[in-house]
């Protein structure tokens, strides 16, 4: 049995980093999908699957023992390392022996298997929402847009012991298998993916349209596929792809909750800069008379500082002294600003002030006798 792969793995459209992480290491192949924070979501998957790789290569255990030493070597650093702290991932890590898939998995990343027309998911999600739909609460069409759809009930590296999955697939000539991080399948219905899977014969194409289609559909988490293809001719080894990608990580429940959290922020960020442009040209069309070096002076804005921004700038600094006609009752509140409708408005009211002014000083003058 010959494994043809394609692999492809995507930071999306809306993630910063690529938390994901993939090995292709024949006769290994796996996907892993941290979560935990930025830097702990990377580290997480990435040291999960060096893990991997290197008991695999030492041939220490089974593949599950090689995910459980992944586990606790995850676990150890985050409890090591603060910046990692409560950092874990995904592992779906299948192995070909003798013609049959060997499957390893803990968390929502998934194998899939396509043969004869049919698409069958090989893994179990340790989700929630599965937990849920198990129970008959609530139905798969209700879990796939559940708001807990994304809480992980078993992730590996957030305990000191972690429970794996394990189970078996002979595999047949022409099977395709897939493994993916659920930024593919929270994007793209399982029947979008069957039809890529179908029309697309070369493997590292069928890889890349997938991530294609996962983000024309938003692209809203990290997204990695590793497409296998078995042919039983004989010629055994798989082709040529490269080996480790980047890393993720994260906390089973606060990674998704941080996806939220993102674009909840970024909401408040949009309607917060919305809010300021709008008040910003509410501000601007804005006028009064106030003082500015002691002389009267026009201001565009509005005569408030709330938090110490100041919402007004001087359009024109007078020659009149404030302190002059401050003393006329009628512009005693001069220094806390005069409104006005428009800069006409704002300059009638400095014209009036100069005749008022001027009205009053010949009475100073004429004084007495
Ligand atoms: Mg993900």
């Amino acid at each position: 049995m010959r494994i043809e792969t394609g692999v492809a793995t995507d930071i999306g459209r809306v993630r910063e980093g690529n938390e994901d992480s993939y090995l292709v290491e024949p006769p290994l192949f796996a996907v892993a999908d941290g979560m935990g924070g930025h830097r702990g979501g990377e580290v997480a998957s990435h040291l999960a699957l060096e893990t991997v790789e290197e008991r695999a290569r030492a041939e220490q255990g089974t593949l599950a023992d090689q995910v459980r030493a992944a586990n606790r070597a995850v676990y150890e650093r985050s409890q090591q390392d603060r910046e990692v702290t409560g950092m874990g991932t995904t592992l779906t890590a299948v192995k070909l022996v003798d013609g049959t898939l060997l499957l390893a998995h803990v968390g929502d990343s998934r194998a899939y298997l396509l043969r004869g027309g049919a698409l069958r998911q090989l893994t179990d999600d340790h989700t929630l929402v599965n937990r849920m739909v198990k129970a008959g609460e609530i139905t798969t069409d209700e879990a796939d847009v559940h708001p807990h759809r994304n809480v992980l009930t078993r992730a590996l590296g957030t305990e000191p012991e972690v429970q794996v999955d394990v189970s078996e697939v002979p595999l047949m000539d022409g099977d395709r298998a897939l493994l993916c991080s659920d930024g593919l399948f929270g994007m793209v219905t399982e029947d979008q993916i069957q039809a890529i899977l179908e029309v697309e014969p070369d493997p590292q194409k069928a890889a890349e349209r997938l991530i294609r289609a996962a983000n024309s559909a938003g692209g809203v988490d990290n997204i990695t596929v590793v497409v296998l293809d078995a042919h039983e001719d004989g010629d055994e080894g798989a082709d040529g792809v490269p080996t480790a990608g980047p890393s993720a990580l994260g906390s089973p429940e606060g990674r998704r909750s941080l996806v939220r959290w993102g674009v909840g922020l970024g909401l408040g960020l949009l309607i917060l800069v919305g809010a300021f442009f709008i008040a910003r040209g509410y501000v601007d069309s804005q006028w009064y008379v106030g003082v500015a070096n002691e002389h009267v002076a026009v201001y565009r804005g509005i005569p408030a500082a709330p938090l110490g921004f100041h919402l007004s700038h001087v359009e024109e600094q007078t020659d009149l002294l404030a302190a002059d006609v401050q003393k006329l009752e009628l512009y005693a509140g001069l220094s806390d600003g005069i409104n006005a409708e428009s800069r006409e408005d704002a300059q009638a009211v400095v014209d009036q002030m100069r005749k008022d002014l001027q009205a009053s000083q010949p009475q100073k003058g004429v004084g007495g006798p």
